[in-house]
């Protein structure tokens, strides 16, 4: 039905909510309440407490001012009392609206009067109500009213909440009078009652018209079990047709010959995560199934280690291995280091990036076809068609969440469906791997080698410069190096980088002058970048002024002190990798975060730095504070714009739906069997294309 014959809309507000992609009845179904509001009996409302309520009842008197500034007292009157209203606004409007003897609902704020002993009445919303009317009667039955977020243009029209509030409850029960079966069920039985799940047409009916408060999270539970079933569900299938599509390759472990001589040469002992996280990898690889494993530690865990030994099982098995990095800097640490331990094992390592000379790329690409190189280090290059590997068929990428989805895939396609290990360091609360990293296997390193000592976090402001400023002076004197951080979040800010270059000038000129000063951001030629970080790496400077670009995997032992300026702006998970960079050695290390302008809420949020050193901590509070969205950066992608569920609360749900579902595809990928009819034809209604994007998000 048009939404124009809806009672209570005709043309002219029909072409409001045709503005916002409303335009029939079964657009409401969607609709989720923000918040709820109690209606009481007047004699109910609180002395005491501030409060938004609802009343009801019957115009006893209207009272117009003298003056347009002053309100119009309106008395409502209920079988309990009376309350006075003051209702400011156009007086035009005002004289229109109120007649005695009408009925009418009121939203108002109640409030202790600070002037007096009583109380103070605040106007927010009104809506006459006609008492011969069925859905007016009806929708006075409900004493929990839902309201609506008046987003985008709903906002710029004159749709006023309750009226919305009582349109969609119109909505809802035309719907409901002209099929009552109109909202159909997307789960089967058997889920339902193994779950103690209330039934959709209920959910949805319920969470918009509560009879009483617990039915408003008992219907968001279900909503939400849902949802992420679908999800799961989604991810269960791509995951198994992965599967399916393509064997993968079965690595053997009966030589032992090059990944027995490394751990001896090893000059630690690994810790018992890192032996255990090994193990699930060998698993994965020697079995005929292709891996795809997420790998998960904290900065510093010691996951490149973790990587080598799977590499080099890939290459007793005489397969390549492609090492990939988000950025030159660190391909270009890797590479230095991991052909260091190398040496003795007779492996050779290859740096592919960006920028490298014609004559010695080409080189670099007949090595890799060839078969000559063993292990490729690089950055995105890797992945470039020009990129010919002999026998791909171990890929490793690091720090994952730089990646798109897209990179990953294209990197596949490369080898012989090579199996694929994940890592990333920042540690993502276990409900996001569920869902965005949903098709991988997920391992954790949740131990740091022993010998590490945290890193002595501060929260300081503007006016402790020159505090920090000396501090970092006797520090160098010790014979430490720093980190000071300017926030480019967006490299192609120019302005940023012109602070921070300014910033620099006034560093390295002035403050720090008896020092040596060097500087890298992300609009720096690789080789420039390489020149400033080598420089740093050997001691030939005492500061390093740079932008994020050093955010991920640099390992410097001797820089124990990172100042980070205007902190606030930073996410806190990226601080936490940021801070990584700093206590790798032996010595005691500091984080000097600096806020500027910081609100009482940034400097909670920050504190949790200082008060913790634990990566998943963080992210979980990082993900309450931004949403799972904004924490991946991928809030556009609409793969976890969920309407009802609350990941950093429904972890339960989540892993109940995820267990369902991957039971039902494992069991019955093709939704053949009778129990599985409802979710086979919800499916192909309303998700068919989503596998579709989740491959392309
Ligand atoms: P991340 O997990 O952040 O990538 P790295 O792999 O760079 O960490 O390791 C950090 C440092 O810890 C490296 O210098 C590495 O040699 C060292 N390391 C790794 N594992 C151990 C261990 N078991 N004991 C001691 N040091 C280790
Ligand atoms: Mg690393």
């Amino acid at each position: 039905m048009d939404i124009k014959f809806l009672k209570g809309v005709g043309e002219k507000r029909a072409e409001a909510f045709n503005k916002i992609g409303i335009k029939s009845l079964d657009d409401f179904v969607n609709f989720i309440p923000r918040t709820y509001i109690k209606k009481i009996s007047i004699r109910e409302i609180p002395g005491n407490l501030s409060e938004n309520i609802l009343v009801n009842g019957e115009v006893i008197d209207v009272r117009h001012p003298r003056r347009d500034n002053q309100p119009t007292e309106i008395t409502l009157y209920d079988k309990t009392g009376s309350v006075e209203i003051p209702v400011f606004g156009k007086s035009e409007f005002r004289s229109k609206q109120f007649r005695l003897k009408e009925n009418f609902l009121f939203w108002i704020k109640a409030e202790k009067d600070v002037f007096s002993s009583g109380m103070k009445i605040s106007y927010r919303d009104h809506f006459k109500l006609n008492e011969a009317d069925a859905f007016d009667r009806d929708f006075l039955k409900y004493n929990l009213i839902p309201l609506y977020e008046l987003s985008g243009i709903l906002k710029k029209t004159w749709i006023r909440p309750l009226l919305l509030s009582k349109i969609v409850f119109n909505a809802f029960s035309t719907l409901i009078k002209s099929n009552p079966d109109y909202i159909e069920e997307t789960l089967p039985e058997n889920i339902l009652t193994e779950y103690g799940l209330t039934g959709r047409k209920n959910a949805i009916l319920r969470i918009n018209f509560p009879a009483e408060h617990s039915d408003i999270e008992t219907s968001r539970k279900r909503l939400a079990f849902e949802e992420l079933f679908y999800l799961e569900l989604i991810l269960a299938l791509k995951k198994k047709s992965l599967q399916k599509e393509k064997k993968g390759i079965l690595f053997r472990r009966n030589t032992d010959e090059l990944t027995g001589k490394f751990s001896k040469i090893l000059p630690y002992e690994l810790t018992t995560a890192q032996k255990r996280v090994i193990n699930e990898i060998y698993g994965d690889m020697s079995s005929d199934k292709c891996m795809n494993r997420l790998l998960q530690g904290d900065v510093g865990s010691g996951k490149t280690v973790v990587a080598l030994f799977s590499i080099l099982l890939s290459k007793e098995n005489g397969y390549q291995s492609a090492f990939m990095c988000p950025t030159e800097i660190l391909a270009e640490q890797h590479y230095k280091t991991i052909t260091e331990m190398m040496k003795p094992l007779d492996v050779n390592v290859t740096l592919l990036v960006g920028g490298q000379k014609k004559k010695l790329r080409e080189e670099i690409l007949a090595g890799i076809k060839t078969g000559k190189s063993d292990i490729i280090i690089g950055t995105h290059a890797l992945i470039q068609e020009k990129v010919e590997f002999k026998n791909l068929g171990f890929v490793v990428i690091d720090e994952q969440h730089k990646f798109g989805v897209m990179q990953r895939a294209k990197l596949k396609e490369k080898g012989l469906n090579p199996d694929v290990l994940v890592m990333t360091a920042t540690p993502i609360p276990r409900t996001l791997s569920m869902t965005y990293y949903g098709d991988l296997d997920v391992s954790v390193i949740d131990e740091l080698p022993k010998n590490r000592k945290p890193v002595k976090t501060a929260l300081r402001s503007e006016e402790d410069k020159y505090k920090i400023y000396s501090f970092v002076k006797s520090e160098i004197r010790k014979g430490r190096q720093v980190y000071i951080i300017y926030p480019i979040i967006d490299e192609s800010e120019k302005l940023d980088l012109k602070s921070a270059e300014e910033n620099y000038i006034k560093l390295k000129e002035n403050i720090f002058r008896e020092f040596r000063t060097g500087m890298v951001h992300g609009r720096m030629l690789w080789y420039e970048k390489d020149e400033v970080m080598e420089d740093f790496k050997n001691r030939k400077l005492d500061i390093l002024v740079s932008t994020t670009v050093i955010e991920v995997g640099i390992d410097i032992p001797n820089a124990t002190v990172m100042i980070i300026e205007e902190a606030q702006r930073f996410g806190l998970s990226q601080l936490h990798q940021l801070r990584g960079r700093v206590g790798r050695g032996a010595d005691q290390s500091y984080c000097i975060l600096i806020a500027r302008n910081t609100g009482e809420d940034s400097a909670k949020r920050l504190k949790i730095l200082c008060e913790t050193s634990d990566g998943f901590r963080i992210a979980e509070a990082d993900m309450e504070i931004r949403g799972p969205g904004e924490f991946f950066g991928i809030r556009q992608s609409g793969v976890l714009n969920f309407s009802c569920t609350d990941l950093s609360r429904d972890g339960k749900i989540l892993e109940d739906a995820r267990k369902v579902a991957f039971k039902i595809i494992n069991e019955d990928m093709n939704l053949r069997k009778p129990e599985n009819k409802i979710i086979r034809r919800t499916f192909l209604k309303d998700f068919k294309d989503s596998l579709y994007l989740m491959e392309v998000a």
